[in-house]
């Protein structure tokens, strides 16, 4: 290893400029420590893909100004939607008073305004830096090799997102497992603001989040998304990476099959493609989630797991997470003690927090709807469908009859065991939450 440069040491070095890295960045700055934040994009967000929405309280937590932020739209509706062949059942949330408590912005302007705000608080940006690997001396984590020079700090922090492969290199990380990983698909699609706010029944920059489970995706476990911009829509996916592989599917034939939906189709009738990108999404849960630190170093964010994919939550999940491991790295600082007995600060700080109660939570939530996938992502959404059909459909035909037919096949179409299965994993689902 080569000798430690002093003009190259600082005292926390941040890989990765996303959610996670910047609010680690910020925080360290803002506590009057020297902190370089290293981004392999030419500028933060040019890497980043997405297509939902950016939690307020989180965003409010470390950027007070968000509100100057290039935002799109504040989530005003939250529509969940259950689609058949060709017809669809929506429920929709909208309450007034929780308006602030979302909002959809785009990754390539958010990412950038909030490293400037860091860079206004002192925090050394440094794009265009690939970090290759991390470097050890005495099996402490004390700098970064980059393919221009080695770079050194009393402490690292890795923000590296989903396939972390820092974190892999010290051994806190596994291989990604395709089961504890689902890919994100999405596309934009340009049509005028009016246009959108019509087809959505939404006013100036009121948003809407819409996540879909049914036909489209059928026997895959996972959801189509649907999110306004302020003058795009932001289609697509997040799927189980395992189900794509067994089902042998194309994520773009399945992101067609979803446009083609009626329901979807209808939204983005007129629109011109602008955009399309895919990303892994962490899906492992509480169970996947690694060691999150060892001497000299810490895990935030993506790359330590921290994903709620029952609520579609992870930028929140990345800055606090961030938040916490630069609080630490302070803490450190102050008592000049950077081994993992001063760093299990930040494990203990995120278990007393909603991310890792949240991901306790759901611990068991994701593994039993993916074994029962076929069950609760698709038949019963299809059913809901069909007693709707008949429910509203005025036709000259007797109900009963109707009725008596939906039941009969309900209960053909899925033998008892399994609906006695379905029931028993229903309830599992519960009580884990309860518990
Ligand atoms: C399709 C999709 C939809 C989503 N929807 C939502 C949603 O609605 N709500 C929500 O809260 N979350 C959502 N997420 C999840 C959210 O995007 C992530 O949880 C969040 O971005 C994690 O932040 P992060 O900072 O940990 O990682 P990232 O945002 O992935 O940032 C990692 C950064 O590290 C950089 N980097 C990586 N390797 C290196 C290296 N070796 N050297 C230097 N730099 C490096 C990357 O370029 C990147 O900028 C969605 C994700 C996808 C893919």
């Amino acid at each position: 290893m080569a000798e430690e440069n002093l003009q190259n040491k600082t005292d926390v070095i941040v890989i990765g400029a996303g959610p996670a890295g910047v609010s680690a960045a910020i925080t360290v700055a803002r506590g009057g420590k020297s902190v370089v934040l290293v981004e392999r994009a030419p500028f933060a967000g040019a890497k980043n893909m997405y297509g939902g929405v950016i939690y307020t309280h989180a965003a409010k937590e470390i950027f007070p100004n968000f509100e100057e932020a290039p935002i799109e739209r504040y989530i005003a509706k939250h529509s969940y939607v259950l689609l058949s062949e060709k017809d669809s059942t929506q429920i929709s949330y909208q309450n007034p008073e929780h308006e602030k408590n979302a909002f959809v912005a785009i990754r390539a302007k958010w990412d950038k305004w909030c490293v400037e705000q860091a860079m206004k608080e002192g925090v050394y940006f440094a794009p265009n830096t690939l970090v290759r690997e991390l470097i050890l001396k005495d099996g402490k984590v004390c700098g970064i090799k980059t393919d221009f020079e080695d770079y050194y700090a009393d402490i690292v922090i890795i923000a590296d997102g989903v396939n972390s492969l820092l974190a892999k290199q010290i051994g806190l990380r596994k291989n990604i497992k395709p089961k504890n990983v689902a890919l994100g698909v999405k596309e934009v699609i340009k049509l005028p603001q009016e246009v959108i706010n019509k087809r959505f029944a939404l006013e100036n920059i009121q948003g809407c989040a819409m996540e879909i489970v049914g036909k489209p995706l059928e026997n895959l476990f996972g959801m189509g998304i649907v999110y306004t911009n302020k003058d795009s829509i932001a289609v697509g996916f997040g799927v189980s990476l395992e189900d794509l592989k067994n089902h042998k599917i194309k994520p773009y034939e399945l992101l067609d099959r979803l446009k083609q939906h009626p329901f979807v189709a209808d939204l983005i009738q007129g629109g011109e493609l602008i955009e399309y990108s895919a990303h892994l999404i962490p899906e492992g849960g509480y169970r996947a989630i690694p060691k999150l630190y060892a001497d000299g170093v810490m895990v935030t964010g993506d790359a330590a797991g921290l994903v709620n994919n029952v609520h579609f939550e992870g930028t929140n999940l990345a800055m606090m997470s961030g938040k916490y491991a630069g609080e630490t790295a302070l803490n450190a600082l102050e008592h000049n003690d950077f081994s993992s007995n001063m760093l299990c600060l930040y494990a203990k700080k995120l278990e007393n927090s909603f991310v890792m109660k949240d991901m306790k939570t759901y611990k068991d939530v994701v593994h039993i709807l993916g074994s029962r996938t076929g069950a609760f992502l698709n038949y019963y959404p299809y059913s809901i469908n069909k007693f709707f059909d008949i429910f509203t459909c005025a036709d000259g035909k007797p109900k009963k009859e109707k009725f008596q037919k939906f039941t009969k096949d309900f209960f053909t179409k899925r033998s008892l065991s399994e609906l006695f299965k379905d029931a028993i994993a229903g309830i599992k689902i519960v009580f884990g939450i309860l518990k």
